[in-house]
């Protein structure tokens, strides 16, 4: 096991310490299945190619399974381009530092901490978290980071298959959980939340960014396009958005890219994010608010992303 994990990991939904199985193939509850994990599909996790995978203790919904294999063919295309949602690595790593994370996370806040990257999807921001000093888990229910190519012999960087809404940590691992642009594409944003709020440590923050609820006409038109987007089979979707890259001079997206200044590639890649998974919820940054204090969280930032909020745990 990646040693970063060996304090962290813990079986999902029952949250026991996890050991190696009786017959060496994965890792199951402290002293064998608990109940709880025998009634799952699935009582023991292996770990496959370095990462550790706890999927499948449970059926998947066809909307669900629908925007994990979206998402993993978006990173099987696109995961090596320069720019991903219109950033370079450099671009992304200064994303983490300053307002758009709130006011009180600097470059320096970083060091010896211990984040986790909630739905790390491409996986880029795992190489950006490390180079400013902090320890980073990716999880991901797909296999986003490997198709990527996220370096798995990084003794900063591990990566963790498991779902945002079981995920497989113990309560209050992370200084930091970041989850940017993922809750919104599970069955369940307000669980999710609660749930990354859980792994936040006393004195530690939870950084979440949602799709904001847009006026009547554009929730209309869009949810209308993707009524009949997310029901094409994967090539076609993939084609489409190659085809209408040039739509991105006429309509904003929320990371800014645009043709020109992005390549045609990079804007397909914004185009298949938006039209390919078939989960994808719209809130408002009270709703959010409203959950950050439900899970006992405080000192709700607003951030310059519409939908983007950092809270505190209480030290
Ligand atoms: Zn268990």
């Amino acid at each position: 096991m990646h040693p970063l994990l060996e304090n962290l990991l813990a079986a999902p939904g029952c949250g026991a310490r996890l050991e190696p199985a009786a017959d060496g193939r994965g890792l199951v509850c402290a002293g064998g299945p608990c109940a709880k994990c025998r009634g799952n599909l699935r009582s023991s996790w292996p770990t496959v190619g370095g990462i550790p995978r706890f999927v499948g203790s449970h059926p998947a919904g066809r909307a669900e399974a629908r925007t994990v294999r979206a998402f993993e063919r978006q990173w099987r295309r696109y995961g090596g381009l320069r720019r991903i949602f219109g950033k370079d690595p450099r671009a992304m790593a200064a994303n983490l530092v300053g307002a758009r994370m709130g006011g009180r996370i600097d470059a320096g806040w970083y060091r010896g901490k211990t984040v986790l990257d909630a739905g790390c999807g491409h996986g880029r921001y795992l190489a950006a978290f490390a180079s400013l000093g902090a320890h980073v888990v990716g999880l991901d229910i797909g296999t986003g980071p490997e198709e990527a190519g996220v370096p798995l012999d990084d003794p900063r960087i591990a990566v963790v298959q498991g779902s945002v809404l079981e995920a497989p940590f113990r309560d209050e691992s992370f200084d930091l959980v970041f989850s940017d642009g993922v809750i919104h594409h599970t069955p369940d944003a307000h669980a999710a939340y609660l749930e990354l709020a859980r792994l936040v440590k006393p004195g530690g923050a939870l950084y979440v960014w949602v799709y904001p609820r847009e006026g009547f006409l554009r929730e209309l038109v869009f949810g209308t396009a993707r009524a009949v987007t997310t029901r094409l089979p994967g090539p076609v979707v993939r084609w489409l958005s190659f085809a209408v890259a040039p739509l991105t001079l006429f309509v904003r997206s929320y990371s800014g890219t645009r043709l020109g200044r992005a390549t045609w590639s990079e804007c397909a890649q914004v185009i298949h994010d938006w039209i390919a998974p078939p989960l994808q919820s719209h809130h408002t940054w009270e709703e959010v608010a409203g959950w950050a204090a439900e899970a006992g969280l405080v000192d709700c930032e607003r951030l310059p992303i519409p939908t983007g909020i950092t809270a505190w745990r209480p030290a």
